[in-house]
């Protein structure tokens, strides 16, 4: 028997039983504090069992920036650097292939590949960097860059995006990560990011990307200077790509991935004072995006960003996946991130296993992994409902 509901969720909750979709001024509810946080949760998960049952997915990966040094100057980043700065680094051949031999050697089955813009590498540097990794180590799937270093390959190259995608393709691009989308309202994206690839690039990479048949992921970056609109307009932008590529036969996105703001080390941080979203928040976000995305099959927990403990807790607020064992990762610990540098494989069991749900490991396409003594195979793609 359906549990009471508050009144002010009633209508949500009715269609959220029903399967129908919930419209911009329902996800305005949804971010109202009077909207109790348990009973989002509890609607999410109702969305979150019907689409992945008990799963928990994760997957073994690394992390490759293989440069900080960007031309650009986001105001949230922490992770850039200047041409001549100290902590700047450019990574060569030799240290790229160590990476591709250190993540074979640890099971992994993804590399997360993104970076800055390079005042001085060439298109081909940033090609070579997918082309060396997957000829030598062809079983690690590259996901990699993001739609504004895709149109940055366009300005280098003077080509369409199509010929870049396609270019990346050969190379040995496996999929695109869901990056760069930081907040698509031009109120807000014009303060943190006025002059990187704006949302119509954004897009139309992620189009020109599905039509080549490569999945991707997709991404907000909340809790900074944005207002509850701006994330609902966000999200329908996404869901309404999906709804585009779907009716041309496309299978689009895979997941999404709300991206908490660490204020730390940079200029947003800083001059306005933010605080980092609480643990509330980021569940708020989690269980809005399950709810809102009905046309997405995952909802990804970044442990991370949102901390092991928060991530954990998100299983039962609308995430399905809680990403990787992860590697290297620069981004958010330049920001402030306090949460380890990678997890074992048994650290990230226990922690799905605690949360009630089943462990499965996954690729990037979301097959199952299979390990035995001789090493690992895929399995069959994970079905999800509707
Ligand atoms: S977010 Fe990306 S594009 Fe923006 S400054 Fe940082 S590295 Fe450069």
């Amino acid at each position: 028997m359906p549990r009471p509901s508050s009144d002010i969720l009633a209508p949500i909750r009715d269609k959220v039983e029903a399967g129908e979709r919930l419209t911009f001024d329902d996800g305005l509810l949804l971010e109202s504090p009077e909207v109790p946080l348990p009973e989002l949760g509890e609607l999410a998960n109702i969305v979150r069992e019907r689409k992945n049952g008990n799963a928990g997915y994760y997957n073994i990966n690394t992390h490759l920036n293989a440069t900080n040094i960007c031309v650009y100057r986001c105001t949230f980043c922490a992770f850039r650097s200047d041409l001549r700065d100290a902590k700047g680094y450019w990574m060569q051949d030799e240290e790229i292939l160590k990476r591709g031999a250190e993540a074979t050697e640890n099971g992994c089955t993804e590399m997360h590949i993104v970076g800055g813009l390079h005042h001085q590498a060439k298109y081909d540097w940033y090609r070579k960097v997918v082309s060396l990794l997957h000829d030598n180590y062809p079983s690690l799937h590259l996901k990699a860059w993001t739609p504004v270093e895709i149109d940055w390959f366009a300005r280098l190259t003077k080509k369409p995006i199509r010929w870049v995608l396609e270019d990346q393709k050969e190379a040995g691009l496996g999929s695109l990560p869901g990056g760069g989308a930081e907040i698509f309202h031009p109120e807000i994206r014009g303060q943190i990011c006025e002059h990187k690839a704006d949302s119509s690039r954004w897009f139309e990479t992620h189009r020109e990307a599905h039509r080549l048949g490569l999945r991707s992921n997709c991404t907000m970056l909340y809790g900074h200077i944005e207002q509850p609109y701006h994330r609902i307009d966000h999200l329908i932008r996404l869901r309404d790509h999906q709804d585009a590529m779907n009716a041309e036969g496309h299978a689009g996105f895979q997941t999404y991935i709300p991206l908490a703001f660490h204020p730390e080390n940079n200029k947003l941080g800083e001059e306005r004072k933010i605080k980092k979203p609480s643990a509330l928040m980021d569940l708020r976000q989690m269980a809005i995006a399950r709810l809102m995305l009905d046309n997405i099959d995952h909802i990804k927990a970044y442990w991370i960003m949102l901390g092991v403990g928060t991530a954990q807790l998100s299983l039962a607020y609308g995430a399905d996946d809680i990403d990787g064992t992860v590697r290297h990762e620069l981004i958010y610990h330049d920001a402030g991130a306090t949460t380890p540098e990678v997890m074992s494989v048994e650290q990230i069991q226990r922690l799905i296993r605690e949360a009630g749900r089943e462990p499965i490991e996954r690729d990037t396409l979301y097959r199952r992994v299979d390990r035995g003594a001789e090493g690992w195979k895929l399995g069959e793609k994970i079905a999800v409902n509707a």
